[in-house]
């Protein structure tokens, strides 16, 4: 067991580090305040090769270990939930499932230019009446020949309006619940795919989240992932990924309310002391501090297990589950900490606080986190292996292409 960053994932931890400073810190008041999301951010993100930190260099990635996408993400949601939202949809849950389900075609049409950052891409499976129930969704694909017609919306889509590719779930029989559902790989330029962002959001206000509607989208046979039925595998396996990346991007949260919280601790002073010698202050920095070390670890455990080629659901999702939660904690306390300070945008915690929300609702909300670690425990759920692996690190030609 090795507790150490390499000397390549500390450098990368530098360098998203540096990045965030420079170019998302001191616009992200602005940004949040407008709703404004700035695909600048993407574009640069791509010149330091970080929208495939994890792809292998075959597809246009940069080949390193799963850890250090959580690396990467730990350290953009330090900056704002928006950037690493993004990163988490287009790496975690759209290209990373291409990297495991697709066939060479389809990774070198679309996971090449998506690793390289030319091309940004989005994941669709929630609609307006299925969530945390996904065999409810009625979004239809019916085969037409070398085509399926796609029909239907999807909601709450994070990068709606900026993704070029989108991974989208859909019923090709209606009788077979979750075992009908197929999942399909469809551009924007396709016709008959619209877009529209939703307003008067609680938080991640600088990210793009909204509406796609599909009207009569005729999508190639060869754009679909996998076999027909596979696709709520194909998503549960996705949500392996992108749960991952919101676990690390909670991680950066609760270190940058620690850190805002550390700073006000010293600086304000009431009955002729600073704030953090106040006991039941430093209550809240202690749970912080814990709560980070335990975040980070469960985490790095779920990226250890990635790495190995192991199934890693239950200890993915115990990361999400419990560092999402830990976060919200943090950035409350550190809301709290600030008193009526925090109360207003003069400190970056109030917008910590209502970022933090979204990540206990999307991606398995904290209820149905709940109930799979208590079935896990009870043994009433097991994960069994899935006909396509992800690659374990380090790649090898047989494991990456098919
Ligand atoms: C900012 C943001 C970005 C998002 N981005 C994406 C995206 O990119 N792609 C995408 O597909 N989706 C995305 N989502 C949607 C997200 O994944 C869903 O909101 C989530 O799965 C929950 O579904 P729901 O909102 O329909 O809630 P529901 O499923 O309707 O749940 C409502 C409440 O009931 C509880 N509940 C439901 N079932 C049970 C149960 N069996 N037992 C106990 N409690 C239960 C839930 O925990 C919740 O508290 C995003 C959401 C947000 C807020």
């Amino acid at each position: 067991m090795n507790f150490e960053l390499t000397e390549e994932q500390q450098s990368v931890k530098k360098m998203v580090r540096r990045f965030v400073d420079k170019e998302i810190i001191p616009n992200i008041q602005e940004w949040d305040r407008n709703g404004h999301f700035e695909p600048a951010i993407l574009k640069k993100l791509a010149e330091l090769q970080l929208m495939g930190v994890c792809i292998p260099e075959e597809y246009g990635g940069v080949g390193m270990d799963y850890n250090t996408l959580a690396i990467v993400c730990e350290e953009l949601e330090r900056g704002d939930t928006a950037y690493r939202t993004a990163v988490s949809v287009h790496t975690g849950l759209n290209s990373m499932t291409i990297l495991q389900w697709g066939t060479e075609e389809q990774k070198q049409k679309y996971l090449v230019p998506q690793a390289l950052g030319h091309k940004i891409a989005a994941f669709g499976l929630t609609e307006p009446n299925a969530g945390s129930d996904v065999a409810a969704m009625n979004t239809t694909a019916t085969r037409d020949g070398d085509y399926y017609v796609l029909n239907g919306s999807k909601t709450w889509i994070s990068l709606c309006d900026v993704a070029d590719n989108f991974l989208i779930f859909a019923k090709t029989d209606h009788d077979l619940g979750h075992k009908g559902i197929t999942a399909f790989i469809v551009e924007r330029s396709f016709d008959g795919v619209q877009t529209k962002a939703i307003k008067g959001k609680l938080g991640i206000r600088a990210g793009n989240t909204g509406e796609v509607f599909l009207m009569d989208v005729k999508v190639p046979v060869a754009n679909r992932l996998g076999e027909e039925g596979e696709g709520f595998k194909i998503a549960m396996s996705a949500l392996d990924n992108g749960r991952f990346t919101v676990a690390a991007g909670a991680v950066g949260l609760i270190s940058a309310s620690l850190e805002a919280s550390l700073k006000y601790c010293h600086e304000r002073k009431t009955f002729g002391k600073e704030i953090g010698k106040h006991q039941l202050v430093q209550q809240m920095i202690a749970n912080m501090s814990a709560n980070l070390e335990i975040s980070r670890l469960l985490v790095f455990k779920a990226g250890w297990l990635k790495n190995q080629g192991k199934r890693n659901t239950k200890e993915t999702s115990l990361a999400k589950w419990i560092s999402c939660n830990a976060a919200f904690d943090a950035a409350n306390d550190a809301v709290q900490i600030h008193g009526a300070y925090g109360y207003s945008d003069e400190y970056p915690v109030e917008r910590f606080l209502r970022n933090s929300k979204a990540p206990v609702i999307y991606e398995g909300t904290r209820e149905i986190h709940t109930i799979m670690q208590g079935e896990y425990a009870l043994g009433y759920r097991e994960d069994k292996l899935l006909r396509k692996q992800l690659p374990a690190w380090p790649f090898e030609q047989a494991s990456i292409t098919n």
